[in-house]
Parts: C-alpha cells; sequence; structure tokens
C-alpha cells in the first residue's frame, strides 16, 4: 500500500501517518523529519535545509527528490509505504510519478487531511514535538503523560521553531501557492481521498482506515 498524506501543516498528516504506518506494518516518510535530523546532527544537507525551513520556505526540490527517491527504493519499502510531507510541489509530485512509472508502480492514495487555515494557528502554537523520536503532542487535545517528556523516549518536548505564529503563517501562504495544486493533481490521477481532518484524532483515523479497507 503507497500512501502520500497531503494536508496544510498542521493538519495531522504526521499523527495519521504513525498510526497508518504501525497498523499496516510499512515505514513512515516524513521529509521534515529526515531534514531534521539532518539539522541535528550538522550534515551539509542540515544546514542547507535549515535556511529554508526557519523562514517558513520550502526546501528546494532539487534537495529534496532524489533524498525520496533513495528512501522508497530501499528494501523496506518493497510492501508499501506512507509518504508525509512529500510532494510539496508539482515537480515533486511529477518526480514521484516518473520515478515510479520506471519500475512500473503508480501510489495507490492521497489522503487529503482537511483542515480549514482557522484551526492551524491554535494547533501549531500547542504542537510539541519530540526531536529525537518524530513524536508529536498537543498541550490540549492530545498531551503528553507527563508535561514536557516524551512518552515514547523519554526524551524533551520542544515547541518547533518554525511553529511560531508569524512563520506559521508564511508556511500558511506556501502551502495554499505551492502544495494545494497538488490536490487536483491526484484527483485527476483518480487517487484523491478526502477526510474531515478537524474531528478527534481517532475519528479522523477511523475515516482513513474505512477508505483503505473499502
Ligand atoms: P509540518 O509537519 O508542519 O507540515 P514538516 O515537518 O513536514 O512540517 O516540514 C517542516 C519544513 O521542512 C517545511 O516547512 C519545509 O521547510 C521543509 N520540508 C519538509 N518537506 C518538504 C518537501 N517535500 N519539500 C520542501 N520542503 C520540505
Ligand atoms: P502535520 O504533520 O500535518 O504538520 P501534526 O500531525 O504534527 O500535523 O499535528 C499538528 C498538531 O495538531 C500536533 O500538535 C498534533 O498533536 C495535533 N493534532 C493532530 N491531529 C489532531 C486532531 N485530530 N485534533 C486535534 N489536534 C490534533
Ligand atoms: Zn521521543
Amino acid at each position: 500500500m503507497k500512501i502520500i498524506m497531503l494536508g496544510a501543516p498542521g493538519a495531522g498528516k504526521g499523527t495519521q501517518a504513525k498510526q497508518i504506518a504501525d497498523k499496516y506494518t510499512i515505514p513512515h516518510i516524513s521529509t521534515g523529519d529526515i531534514f531534521r535530523a539532518n539539522i541535528k546532527n550538522g550534515t551539509e544537507l542540515g544546514r542547507k535545509a535549515k535556511q529554508y525551513m526557519d523562514q517558513g520556505l520550502l526546501v528546494p526540490d532539487e534537495l529534496t527528490c532524489d533524498l525520496v527517491m533513495d528512501r522508497i527504493g530501499q528494501a523496506d519499502c518493497a510492501n508499501g509505504f506512507v509518504l508525509d510531507g512529500f510532494p510539496r510541489t508539482i515537480p515533486q509530485a511529477e518526480a514521484l510519478t516518473n520515478a515510479l512509472e520506471k519500475i512500473g508502480q503508480t501510489m495507490d492514495y492521497a489522503i487529503d487531511v482537511d483542515v480549514p487555515d482557522a484551526n492551524i494557528v491554535e494547533r501549531m502554537s500547542g504542537r510539541r514535538a519530540c526531536l529525537n523520536c518524530g513524536a508529536t503532542y498537543h498541550i490540549v487535545s492530545i498531551p503528553t503523560k507527563v508535561e514536557g517528556i516524551c512518552d515514547r523516549c523519554g526524551s524533551e518536548v520542544v515547541l518547533r521553531e518554525d511553529d511560531a505564529p508569524e512563520t506559521v503563517q508564511k508556511r500558511l501562504a506556501v502551502y495554499h501557492e505551492q502544495t494545494q495544486p497538488l490536490i487536483d493533481y491526484y484527483q485527476k490521477q483518480g487517487i484523491l481521498k478526502s477526510v474531515d481532518g478537524t474531528q478527534p484524532m481517532e475519528k479522523v483515523f477511523a475515516d482513513i482506515v474505512a477508505i483503505l479497507e473499502a
């Protein structure tokens, strides 16, 4: 099962992608997590990506596409994968379509987690992220068991620098301009499905499972 998660920053793509990956035992591939791991480890890619991420801009396609194509070619992706945060531009989507075409494959689902802009700033200001294991929480709706500490790995959870309200506004504008056109792109490919992302996390997941098992 090869799945793309679409949706605005903060719509809940990561939250849902992790649950899908667990339920169907397929890898969760988050380009944001890959970039943040590179920043943490001080790599050249991390240094370059950070300049864009801090401003709420997209990392250029040249730095993004190859790393995803390499990742989905690895053995653990043979039975499928869930892409979270990629593609984010039409050229990225075309690169993915072309890479899969070469091996006679196509994506199965593009799931749009729909959340209006008005809800996004509140979601982001309450988001707490574990930079060690990638888990995400929300101070009100999905709190950690112990305040400030990741349930999964015991590291500290933090407000991401790019979740500051000004940067979130910029990211939303970038989303509408560069990423939203993908909804049409996958509609035309006939694989687009939409879920109401304003529902509680468990209900959103149930709707996604119903789509995947229809
Ligand atoms: P969110 O979960 O809030 O949508 P991500 O963790 O997916 O955020 O991404 C954080 C940042 O990493 C983005 O704002 C962007 O700068 C960069 N990024 C992640 N994925 C991509 C991508 N596919 N193309 C370009 N930039 C990306
Ligand atoms: P994305 O990967 O799309 O940027 P996340 O999965 O990181 O989004 O979710 C953004 C924030 O919203 C996080 O703080 C997360 O805990 C919270 N969240 C995710 N899904 C829901 C939901 N259905 N209802 C309320 N809050 C949610
Ligand atoms: Zn953790």
